[in-house]
C-alpha cells in the first residue's frame, strides 16, 4: 500500500462517505489517496472509451495500477466478503479516467504564484487522470511528473510537450534533440515559417516524438500539417486559414499584436472559409493522419461574455490570482475583453456554427477529434471547462458515446497511448472514474457541482464524479474539492 501525500484525516474521509447517502453501502476498506494490492470495483455500469453504449453490471478487479479482470457481477451479497478494499459502484457509471489533452500547469498568472495543488485537485475533481502540458515552466513540470508517476502526488499523469522553435532550420533541429535529451513526451510547435516546420517535423519523426501544432496566423497552415505529418493540430486556425481565397480580409489598420482585435477579427474568419476548399483541407489532414483538438471552450466568452463570467463554480472554487488575471489587461495573455461588442459576439455564435460542423465532418470522414480544455485563460477554470468542452463537442453534433471516445480512447491515442489508457479493458492502467448519474443522458454529470433532480416530488442534488482512480490510486473527488475550496478561501483572506 503507497500513500499519496495530501490526504486529509480519515475521520474526514469516513464522514464525506456518510454524506453520500443512497450508494456505496458496500464500499469498504478505501481511503482517499492510497493503492491497494488488490482492490474491487463492484456492480457497476461501465462506458467504455471505444464509442460502444453502457453494458454491464460488471466487477473490475484492479491489482496495483493495472486492470486484471472485468467480468460480469456476482450478485450474491456475500460474494466479495474475504475482500478487504471494496468500491460498491452501484449506481454508478464506470469511465475511462478523462484526459485532457490541451492544458498547462501554470506555476503562476501574471507573474503571481498559484500553487500546483490548486490545479491538480480541480482536475482530478473533474475526473481528469491524465493531461497532455503543452507549455510551462519545463524545469518544473519534469519534476512534477516524475512526482506523479511516483504516487507522491494528488496528481493527474503528466505528458509533456515541450517548444521547439529557432531561427534557421539547423537550430530548430537542435532544439528538438534537446527535447528528446531532457525527457520530453513530445513537441510543441507554434508560429512557424515553412522551412523551420519542415526541420522540426523531420526531426521530431527522427526521433520519434510525436508533434502538437498551436496554429496561428502564420505562414503554415493545416496543408502543411498534412504535408509535414503533424501528430495535431490544437484550436483551429490553421484549418480555415488553408481553405482561404488569399489572406482573411483584415482592415488595413489591423495588429495582431493587439489581442482584442485579433480575438475580433478570428472570430470572422470561418465565414471567409470557401467550403470546397475546407473540404479538400479537411480530408487531406484525414488522409495523412493530421488529429485534431479544437478546445472549443477556450473562445466561449468570445460568444457569450457574459456566461464566461459568471460561472457557478467561480463563488467558491476560483483562486484570487486566477480571478485577477481573468480582468481586461493588455498585458495578460486571453485577457483581452474590452471594447468587446454584442456584434463581435454575433459574429462569434457564426463562426462556431461553420467551425463545429467542420469538426463534424473531419470526423465523418475518419479524423480522429481530441479533447483539450486549455483552462488558465479567458475565463476557464481548470476542469470544469474540459467537462464544458465535452458539452460543446455534443452541441458540435457528436453523440454523447462519441463525446466520451473523444476525451478518452481518441485522446490515448493521439498521445500514442492506446494499447495502455482509455479503456476499460485487462492489463490496461488503472486510471477510472465513477460518476453518479448516467452521463449520456446528461454530460452535467460529470460537473463536481452536480445538477438538480425531481424525484417523487422531491427535489434531489446528485453527480458529480465520487471517485476519480488514477494508476491505481483511489480519490475521493468531493473530499479534493473541498481541498479546493479550502485552497481558495485560505488565498482569499489573505489577500
Ligand atoms: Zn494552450
Amino acid at each position: 500500500m503507497k500513500k499519496a501525500s495530501g490526504i486529509p484525516s480519515v475521520a474526514f474521509v469516513i464522514l464525506a462517505l456518510l454524506i453520500c447517502t443512497g450508494f456505496g453501502s458496500e464500499t469498504r476498506g478505501v481511503n482517499n489517496g492510497q493503492r491497494y494490492e488488490r482492490l474491487v470495483v463492484r456492480n457497476v455500469l461501465v462506458i467504455d472509451g471505444k464509442g460502444t453504449p453502457a453494458r454491464g453490471p460488471v466487477d473490475v478487479i484492479l491489482q496495483g495500477n493495472r486492470i486484471q479482470s472485468v467480468r460480469a457481477a456476482r450478485q450474491e451479497g456475500d460474494a466479495y466478503s474475504e475482500e478487504p478494499h471494496v468500491l460498491d459502484g452501484t449506481g454508478l457509471y464506470l469511465l475511462p479516467g478523462l484526459i485532457n489533452l490541451h492544458a498547462h500547469i501554470h506555476d503562476n498568472r501574471g507573474g503571481v504564484p498559484i500553487p500546483f495543488e490548486y490545479l491538480y485537485k480541480l482536475w482530478l475533481a473533474c475526473g481528469i487522470t491524465a493531461i497532455r502540458d503543452v507549455g510551462s515552466n519545463y524545469e518544473k513540470t519534469i519534476g512534477e511528473r516524475k512526482k506523479s508517476q511516483d504516487g507522491a502526488i494528488a496528481a493527474p499523469r503528466i505528458f509533456l510537450y515541450m517548444r521547439a522553435g529557432g531561427r534557421t532550420p539547423e537550430e530548430a533541429r537542435k532544439s528538438v534533440q534537446l527535447i528528446k535529451k531532457q525527457g520530453g513526451d513530445g513537441v510543441k510547435i507554434f508560429g512557424m515559417d515553412r522551412d523551420i516546420m519542415e526541420a522540426i517535423l523531420d526531426e521530431a519523426h527522427r526521433l520519434e516524438l510525436r508533434v502538437s501544432h498551436h496554429v496561428g496566423v502564420e505562414e503554415t497552415d493545416a496543408r502543411d500539417d498534412a504535408a509535414f505529418g503533424t501528430t495535431s493540430i490544437e484550436h483551429w486556425y490553421g484549418v480555415p486559414d488553408a481553405a482561404l481565397k488569399g489572406s482573411q480580409n483584415f482592415p488595413s489598420w489591423y495588429n495582431y499584436s493587439d489581442e482584442s482585435d485579433r480575438f475580433r477579427y478570428a472570430g470572422r474568419l470561418w465565414r471567409e472559409a470557401d467550403p470546397k476548399k475546407l473540404e479538400a483541407v479537411l480530408e487531406s489532414m484525414v488522409e495523412n493522419g493530421v488529429h485534431w483538438c479544437p478546445t472549443f471552450v477556450i473562445y466561449e466568452a468570445n460568444r457569450d461574455l457574459l456566461r464566461a463570467q459568471n460561472q457557478p463554480w467561480f463563488k467558491d472554487c476560483l483562486h484570487p490570482v486566477l480571478e485577477k488575471y481573468f480582468e481586461p489587461n493588455p498585458a495578460h495573455h486571453g485577457s483581452y475583453f474590452w471594447n468587446w461588442t454584442t456584434e463581435d459576439e454575433v459574429f462569434w455564435r457564426e463562426n462556431y456554427k461553420i467551425w463545429m460542423k467542420a469538426v463534424r465532418a473531419f470526423s465523418d470522414m475518419g479524423g480522429v477529434v481530441g479533447c483539450g480544455e486549455d483552462a488558465g485563460y479567458i475565463y476557464m477554470l481548470y476542469g470544469f471547462s474540459l467537462i464544458r468542452e465535452l458539452e460543446l463537442h455534443q452541441e458540435a453534433g457528436f453523440h454523447p458515446i462519441d463525446v466520451i471516445q473523444n476525451a478518452t480512447g481518441n485522446n490515448a491515442r493521439i498521445l500514442g497511448m492506446e494499447d495502455r489508457l482509455g479503456r476499460i479493458r485487462q492489463g490496461y492502467f488503472a486510471d477510472l472514474i465513477l460518476v453518479d448519474g448516467n452521463p449520456l443522458k446528461n454530460l452535467k454529470y460529470l460537473y463536481p457541482t452536480g445538477v438538480e433532480e425531481m424525484k417523487e416530488g422531491q427535489m434531489v442534488h446528485r453527480g458529480g464524479v465520487q471517485w476519480t482512480i488514477k494508476d491505481g490510486f483511489v480519490y475521493h473527488a468531493p473530499t479534493l474539492l473541498e481541498d479546493v475550496k479550502k485552497i481558495v478561501e485560505g488565498a482569499r483572506s489573505s489577500e
